[in-house]
């Protein structure tokens, strides 16, 4: 097994209109899988999710699905629960339909709450959205909390790590242009990236830091609030820089998934990504 790399969602160069043409024109390129959005809802219908999946089943394309951004585990409120817990079933039910699987969630805010207490909130939030994803039959579906960008998001790398010790099917999705952002630059470079893939491994084992979900991109940030906004490979005001990352991932013989952000160019850094990690491989 080798690191796979594709998009989050359609670059602005694919050229047609529906996602169902997504898995054909990126297995032509040479990338290995598709991160289907529905960062704003499950709006995909079954019929469509089916055609998704049967042409990246054809193409050779993994597909993984990106949950509704407004989730958020961390709330107490136990209606805010209840909500969540439905977006990820949905999310669920669509990922099911494409064959897809893998779901990124995002772990949520901390809502002038210590950072411990956030993370307490949603640990049993977390637990109670696994049964019921057993319970409608998800069982098989691994969900990913995702390592967010700003700073009061819960959702550095140890948070999204004790998030995972919950259950054998939780795989991290690590955001290294996120953990970067929220460090305000420190978390670039081999030393970081080293010091990060052995944390994972720390807490998760071997077998299951090899692998990990992930996103990539360079991301610009304030001094404030981390994350401002994702940008291009081109871009070279801000990092991360990725060699590092696929220098240590082809060192390691993982095969993490990378899924890349990067604002339209995706499809392309993507490719840029994978090139390198092969480079590394020889
Ligand atoms: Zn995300």
């Amino acid at each position: 097994m080798s690191a796979q790399f594709g998009p989050a969602g359609n670059a602005d160069s694919f050229p047609y209109k529906s996602s169902v043409d997504a898995p054909r024109w990126l297995g032509a390129l040479g990338l290995d899988c598709y991160e289907y959005q529905c960062g704003k809802g499950v709006n995909v219908g079954e019929a469509t999710a089916r055609s998704v999946g049967a042409a990246a089943r054809e193409a050779g394309i993994s597909l993984s699905l990106h949950a509704p951004y407004f989730i958020n585990l961390a709330n107490p409120d136990p209606d805010s629960l209840q909500k969540a817990t439905g977006y990820i079933l949905a999310a669920c039910r669509a990922a099911d339909w494409m064959g897809a699987a893998r779901v990124v969630i995002h772990s949520g805010a901390l809502m002038k709450r210590t950072r411990r207490e956030a993370l307490d909130t949603a640990l049993p939030a977390l637990r109670q959205v696994l049964s019921a994803c057993d319970e409608e039959g998800f069982g098989h579906i691994a969900l990913c909390p995702e390592t967010m960008g700003k700073i009061n998001q819960l959702g550095d790398l140890d948070e999204v790590l004790e998030l995972c010790t919950l259950d054998e099917r939780l795989v991290p999705a690590i955001d290294f242009g996120h953990l970067y952002a929220r460090s305000l630059g420190a978390l670039e470079g081999e030393e970081a990236c080293e010091r990060m893939l052995d944390r994972v491994e720390e807490v998760l084992g071997a077998h299951r830091a090899a692998c990990f979900h992930s996103h990539f991109s360079k991301i610009a940030f304030t001094p404030n609030g981390g994350e401002k906004m994702h940008l291009t490979f081109d871009q070279t005001d801000f990092g991360p820089d990725p060699a590092p990352l696929m220098a240590a991932v082809a060192r390691r013989g993982w095969s993490p998934t990378f899924i890349c952000e990067s604002a339209g160019t995706q499809a392309e850094d993507a490719l840029t990504m994978k090139r390198m990690y092969q480079s590394c491989l020889t």
